[in-house]
């Protein structure tokens, strides 16, 4: 007998071929019906006997699409309508609701092979399929089809029109479908000459590389800026160009076996460098590269080819990496616009190599890091933004505005967080306009009318000044708080729990700098248990580029000022007038907020051991302290415990220690290990008092390799329950996360008043 069910499939099913993959496993199964997209999901209505029904229904989640991933499949019963066979309808856009946005997907291997052996297709370098492609960064609006793409400017040619509509062809439906005839072309541009035939544009651009010149080059959601990665001049001029005195560039290797010979690479490291997201990873040096690319670092960033051009490339360039950072001035955001490129990017570089496609929304690189043998997020946005975060919270309605100098924000769909790709510090002018017109994009893309907004408690944070604009009512976040409940949403806890949060800086609610702190919290509330102790900040926000002014606001605190006379050498190196005036400074309390910032306590250590003492980019210190840093010794400094946290004797330790010759690196593993001890008694005695057992990590300082690693498994031992950020970044980028499960908690408890 025939029965006849209807399918509802939430999740990111759309643009990552499922309809035709729905189309095929239909025929496999021999049921009849339809399949179409509309905007609160894919809808099947599907009939046949109840076993191939049921063998329908279990195949889905197993034969659809890598890029595709189901959040839920309601299914309910249909009477039978007498369907003669399968088909997959014209999407419509009944409801209100929105279904996911797919990111955008490397390269697969069927087009690699497509390139070198399909007639209209030859050397095709948007060679693209159901499987991989560009999605996000050229989606203007839901539901996703070509017209509504920047892919709208290319009528298909017959051939591509016909592949298109053949269900069993791998190109079925594939909205960016194009070949030689009809798609978007590459162009290079060197002075007043400009090269179309690929061939050409390969050879000439390989010989620049080759011949230590740089180039700027259009990727998937900006442009980039490439240069031989073995050529230290090449990579100083990109250096010069980007006006970035130390920060690390990323590298783009040919494939896994070039890199694995350069670089540390583990089997967890090595799915993600090869998944369909091809993030940037952290790998650890093997054998040296070039000493340019990340000055002092024992890591660097590595990616794989995600484009055709880039694979296209490397068959030509005989270098095994280049160098690919962002295609930006300083901290602007990263170019997507043809003539900006030209304007800006190419009288700085040797050539200019763009195509005619817009990108309409703009995505960086991603960044990862393997730690504990559990992929994490450090910068996330191609490939990975929009995709949503699941949640057991209603969040309809609420935007997350998110921090300030790492920022990203949120929206509230359903039950989901739907978090932008990373935008950046909005203090510069051209961020907080991307950021503005994200906003503005995601409210419309996602047909989302914000009702309730979460900020954080700083009110100068030109995030909470935007919040203002929209005239709707807010709720204040404290920014540690929101780390925690950051990785509290990621991990689905709603409960009390221990939170230890360590970053850099957040406003407290007592008015002071906060940043190395413990708390028992929920998702509504906190109560602060423990903190580093307060400790002057000379400058206010200004000392991170200068960790020696930290410690000497330690040495100060700890030993009082004849420690400059007592012991010189550790002021080596440091302008005498300078000292002069954060002396003044400290003893005369002008521009020194108190901070109990881990952030700001690794610079004190970097710069008294020596290792940085004046930092070139945001956290250099505590990531050179890191990179030198022996993991495998043992020892610890003592510390005391009482209302906070003094690290008197730490410091006393450290001086001892570096004046009877103890390894640099050494000290700076023992100091880790002082760290991680303290999160472990500081957690046992709020476990004994509470009987709380879940601790839960988060703030940027747990991107430290070494600190996360060593609490995880040392609180594991101690029989805790530890939880850490994964798919979300423990640094800002993850705040507004926090901040909407806050303000959706709050909500429904009804903690925000009308
Ligand atoms: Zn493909
Ligand atoms: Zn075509
Ligand atoms: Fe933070």
């Amino acid at each position: 007998m025939k029965i006849a069910k209807q399918l509802l499939i939430k999740g990111l099913v759309q643009g990552v071929g499922f309809r035709p993959s729905i189309y095929r496993i239909a025929i496999k199964h021999s049921v009849f019906g339809t399949v179409e997209n509309n905007n609160s999901g894919v809808i099947i209505c599907v009939e046949g006997n109840n076993k191939s029904i049921s063998e329908f229904i279990k195949d889905i989640s197993i034969s659809t699409p890598q890029a595709s991933k189901i959040s839920s499949i309601e299914v309910t019963d249909l009477p039978t309508n007498g369907y003669e066979d399968f088909s997959i309808v014209k999407s419509t856009s009944k409801s209100k609701d929105v279904t996911e946005v797919s990111p955008d997907i490397g390269t697969c291997i069927e087009c690699l092979n497509d390139i070198k052996y399909q007639t209209h297709r030859l050397n095709y370098a948007f060679t693209n399929c159901t499987n991989c492609g560009p999605r996000f960064s050229i989606i203007k609006d839901l539901p996703y089809d070509r017209p509504k793409t920047t892919m709208d400017e290319f009528p298909m040619c017959k051939v591509c029109a016909k592949e298109y509509n053949d269900i069993m062809d791998r190109r079925f439906h594939a909205q960016p479908v194009a070949c030689n005839n009809c798609g978007p072309n590459y162009s290079l541009e060197i002075g007043g000459d400009i090269i179309k035939p690929i061939e050409h544009i390969l050879i000439g651009t390989s010989d620049l590389l080759e011949n230590g010149k740089i180039i700027a080059l259009k990727g998937m959601g900006g442009f980039h800026i490439a240069c031989d990665g073995f050529n230290e001049d090449a990579i100083q001029r990109v250096r010069e160009v980007k006006s970035r005195d130390g920060k690390p560039f990323a590298l783009m290797f040919k494939d896994i076996n070039s890199a694995s010979k350069f670089l540390n690479i583990n089997s967890k490291e090595k799915e993600l460098l090869t998944s369909w997201r091809k993030p940037i990873v952290l790998l650890e040096i093997k054998k040296p590269i070039s000493t340019s690319i990340g000055i002092g670092l024992d890591r660097v960033g590595v990616m794989l080819p995600y484009m055709p051009l880039h694979h296209m490339l490397f068959e030509k360039l005989k270098t095994p990496a280049i160098v690919l950072t962002s295609g930006n001035i300083s901290d602007e955001p990263i170019i997507i616009n043809n003539d900006l490129a030209r304007e800006k990017l190419k009288p700085v570089t040797d050539a200019l190599i763009t195509y005619n496609r817009d990108i309409y929304n703009r995505t960086d690189d991603s960044v990862c890091k393997v730690i504990n043998r559990i992929p994490r997020v450090i910068r996330r946005s191609r490939s990975y933004a929009p995709s949503p975060v699941e949640l057991n919270l209603h969040t309809e309605g609420i935007f997350a505005a998110g921090a300030e100098l790492v920022n990203c924000f949120s929206i509230g769909k359903g039950k989901q967080a739907i978090l932008s790709q990373h935008i950046g510090d909005l203090k510069n002018l051209e961020t907080l306009e991307f950021y503005e017109e994200s906003v503005d994009r995601y409210f419309k893309l996602f047909r989302f009318t914000p009702q309730l907004a979460a900020v954080d408690l700083h009110p100068d944070y030109l995030s909470s000044r935007f919040v203002d604009k929209l005239g709707i009512q807010s709720t204040s976040v404290q920014h540690h708080h929101a780390h925690i409940a950051s990785c509290m949403a990621e991990n689905n806890i709603d409960e009390k729990v221990i939170g230890v949060s360590f970053d850099g800086t957040g406003l407290g609610d007592d008015g002071h700098v906060w940043g190395g702190e413990f708390f028992i919290c929920d998702l509504a509330d906190y109560e602060r248990i423990n903190h580093f102790e307060y400790i002057p900040q000379p400058g206010g926000d200004a000392v991170s580029k200068y960790p020696w002014r930290m410690m000497t606001s330690y040495l100060i605190k700890y030993f009082g000022e004849d420690i400059i006379k007592t012991r010189p050498n550790l002021f080596e190196n440091v302008d005498k007038k300078e000292l002069a005036t954060i002396l003044n400074m400290i003893k005369q309390n002008i521009n020194c907020p108190l901070t109990s910032s881990t952030g700001r306590l690794f610079d004190a250590v970097a710069a008294l051991t020596g290792i940085c003492k004046i930092s070139t980019y945001h956290a250099e210190a505590p990531m050179q302290f890191e990179s030198i840093s022996n993991k495998h010794f043992e020892a610890i400094y003592s510390y005391e415990i009482s209302d906070n946290i003094s690290l008197k004797h730490t410091f006393v330790g450290i001086i001892d220690d570096m004046e009877s010759g103890v390894s640099i690196s050494n000290i700076a593993g023992k100091f880790h290990n002082t760290i991680v001890a303290i999160i472990v008694d500081i957690a046992s005695e709020a476990r004994d008092k509470s009987g709380i057992n879940k601790v839960i990590l988060s703030g940027g300082s747990f991107q430290n390799s070494i600190l996360l690693e060593k609490s995880e498994i040392q609180l594991l031992e101690a029989g805790f329950e530890c939880y850490s950020q994964s798919d979300i970044p423990s640094n800002d980028g993850g705040i507004a996360l926090g901040q909407l499960a806050i303000a959706a908690k709050r909500r429904e408890l009804k903690l925000i008043c009308n």
